[in-house]
């Protein structure tokens, strides 16, 4: 079967730039180009705008359940993961099995408009689960947990991954900063130390980044993930942002499971615009948001060639949103899940609005039907059922607010 179709009749912003009445043709997973199909066409005119679909650059998809853990704010990380360990929520969750509970963080990112997640842990912990998931997990990264004494000691040590992700054209994450006590400020300098600084490197939090710090990181060009959610919630403190994004730092946001950060990414990146509003009495712009969810984690995790904007021969990983079309980076920025009107991954619609019926009936994949803020959505696989297991595996009628069915 020729699975070549066209969504026609739309504004695109690629994000780069707005195309007005366009049309965008997808063949074999990939863009082929902005024009319609001669094989299947699907016109959708009214208030949608279309963009890649969105990369969430930090998770850690068995930490998704609810509610929020801890009391802080706190020093740093530790006593956080220790209150994560002895909490009722953990327990409760570990009553799912880790592939339930992998399932609840692919799909919290799916209904957000997610395709692309980066799930930041050793690959033996996730090399079992993340092939069953229905998004794309990063399968290609080099690690550290991140650079202290009491760190949780991932991978090889930070040189030695630091070094392989060089070699193999990798990106190397860690977390970094994420406190104030003298291990946690002294990240950067313990990286640099290292030779672990450089355009593959990917840092999260840095929360206790100093201007010493942040100089740095744009001279040695390490690219920086945003989590404000995370960091407020934790810390009542989140990075210097501004700063970090003057100095000419590469800047993506990100969730964090939502045992500490927000419900989603849609959630983060509204909260994030507004710690920065509250921290710098000015706005963040709606545009350079956007590309903090798509181009710039793509750049960050070395995927550009394939993901993050709309371009000729890139995998066919689209967003279709409810908005405004005159104002599409606002349109996104105020998106709520509802408004999430098409996933598609690779030319494959995930999820989306009913009125989409066509373009679902043209797949195999099996597609059940699920009502998310009051709006009828497909989703592929059985989103219902993984929920029914959940309540039946903890006893009762729990609620996971970022699946909120
Ligand atoms: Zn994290």
């Amino acid at each position: 079967m020729n699975d070549e179709y066209s969504i026609s009749d739309i504004t695109i912003a690629t994000p780069h730039k707005v195309l007005k009445d366009a049309s965008i043709c997808i063949s074999e997973g990939r863009i082929k180009d902005f024009a319609r199909s001669k094989e299947r066409d699907y016109e959708v005119s009214g208030r949608y705008i279309l963009f890649p679909a969105l990369i969430n650059p930090h998770d850690h998809l068995f930490g998704t359940y609810h509610p929020k853990i801890g009391e802080g704010p706190y020093i740093c990380w530790l006593p956080w993961d220790y209150d994560l360990k002895q909490s009722e929520t953990y327990t409760e969750r570990n009553k799912n099995s880790p592939m339930d509970v992998y399932l609840f963080g692919a799909y919290k990112n799916l209904i957000s408009g997610v395709t692309t997640v980066h799930d930041h842990i050793p690959h033996e912990v996730n090399d079992k689960y993340i092939d069953k998931l229905p998004i794309r997990v990063i399968k290609e990264y080099t690690l550290a947990h991140e650079s202290s004494v009491y760190d949780l000691k991932w991978g090889d040590g930070i040189d030695v991954e630091h070094k392989r992700a060089v070699e193999k054209d990798l990106p190397f994450v860690t977390h970094i900063e994420e406190g104030f006590d003298e291990e946690s400020l002294g990240g950067i300098d313990t990286l640099e130390a290292y030779h672990a600084l450089s355009d593959h490197t990917v840092l999260i939090h840095g929360i206790g980044f100093s201007k010493k710090d942040i100089g740095i990181i744009a001279k040695r060009k390490a690219n920086f993930i945003w989590c404000p959610g995370s960091n407020m919630f934790m810390f009542n403190r989140t990075a210097k942002i501004k700063e970090i994004l003057e100095a000419g730092v590469n800047v993506s946001i990100g969730t964090d499971s939502p045992a500490t950060g927000e419900l989603n990414i849609l959630d983060e990146i509204r909260f994030g615009k507004k710690v920065y509003g509250d921290m710098y009495e000015e706005e963040l712009s709606d545009e350079l948001i956007v590309h903090m969810i798509t181009t710039h984690p793509a750049k960050a995790f070395r995927i550009e060639k394939e993901l993050g904007s709309l371009e000729k021969g890139k995998k066919g990983d689209l967003l279709i949103v409810s908005g405004d079309p005159k104002k599409p980076y606002r349109s996104l920025v105020n998106a709520e899940l509802k408004d999430i009107a098409l996933v598609v991954m690779e030319g494959k619609p995930l999820y989306g609005d009913v009125r989409f019926e066509e373009i679902f009936g043209n797949f195999k994949e099996e597609y059940t039907k699920v009502t998310i803020e009051g709006t009828e959505k497909y989703v592929v696989g059985d989103l219902n059922d993984i929920m029914a297991t959940m309540r039946k595996k903890v006893g009762f009628n729990k609620e996971l607010p970022f699946l909120p069915l």
